[in-house]
């Protein structure tokens, strides 16, 4: 599994080179050359990571950092800032911006993959290839294989995409529009209902091997992944 990545810089080499490298390690990419195609696009369809240059034409990367951690739609995107400035007060300023983290550039493609990748753990579990593991509930995103206490368990892609979720954001408290953002995707539109139908598959899928309880119910609030 991997993300969409929004590239943000207006240097058409070096967002080339860094979309290059990004395809390589098998993410897609949405590329803006300043703050305000940057906004479209969010507006459009929020990216799961942004690499924002801190130097852009216009409005700066900062400002676009500030303003993504002032809107609830866009307040915990995974944000990596990208800079020509070693200066540490600058660094500064940049994680105080609300940048996960920073990097310097130049940067080699190896470097920029890791910082994403430790970025996305930290942030965003549920887009890694990490085997996500629970007392003996075992999922596998690299193979979308399930297994409970050794036995495989079959299921839908959904339901797949649910329980991932559930067990990388676990003993939190999902409300259905939560649960549609994050496993459906941003602006789609379905029903709420429809989340309760492939929550009660998920459960049938679980069943035979008693992790079903799993997945509880959590009475006018939401759907919630815990020991029972
Ligand atoms: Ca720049």
């Amino acid at each position: 599994m991997s993300g969409t990545i929004l590239v943000v810089e207006d240097e058409p080499a070096i967002q080339e080179l860094i979309v290059m490298t990004l395809k390589r390690a098998g993410h897609e990419t949405l590329r803006a050359g300043s703050v305000e195609e940057a906004s479209k696009l969010i507006d459009h369809a929020l990216p799961d990571l942004a690499l924002i240059d801190w130097m852009l034409p216009g409005a700066s990367g900062v400002e676009l950092t500030r303003r993504l951690r002032g809107n609830p739609r866009t307040q915990s995107m995974p944000i990596i800032m990208l800079t020509a400035r070693s200066d540490e007060d600058d660094k500064l300023l940049g994680l105080d911006s609300g940048a996960d983290d920073y990097i310097t550039k130049p940067f080699s493609p190896k470097e920029l993959n890791a910082r994403i990748k430790a970025v996305l753990r930290r942030r965003a579990p549920e887009i890694t290839d990490d085997i996500v593991e629970t007392n003996g509930l075992m999922v596998d995103p690299a193979t979308h294989r399930v297994t409970g206490d050794g036995v495989t368990i079959e299921m839908g892609p959904t339901e797949f995409r649910l329980l991932h979720f559930f067990m990388t954001h676990r003993e939190r408290v999902h409300s259905r529009t939560q649960l549609l953002d994050q496993v459906w995707g941003d602006h789609v539109f379905v029903e709420d209902r429809t989340i309760d139908v492939h929550i009660r598959r998920l459960r049938q899928a679980l069943e035979a091997s008693g992790y079903d309880a799993y997945i509880q119910t959590v009475r006018g609030a939401g759907y919630r992944f815990s020991k029972p």
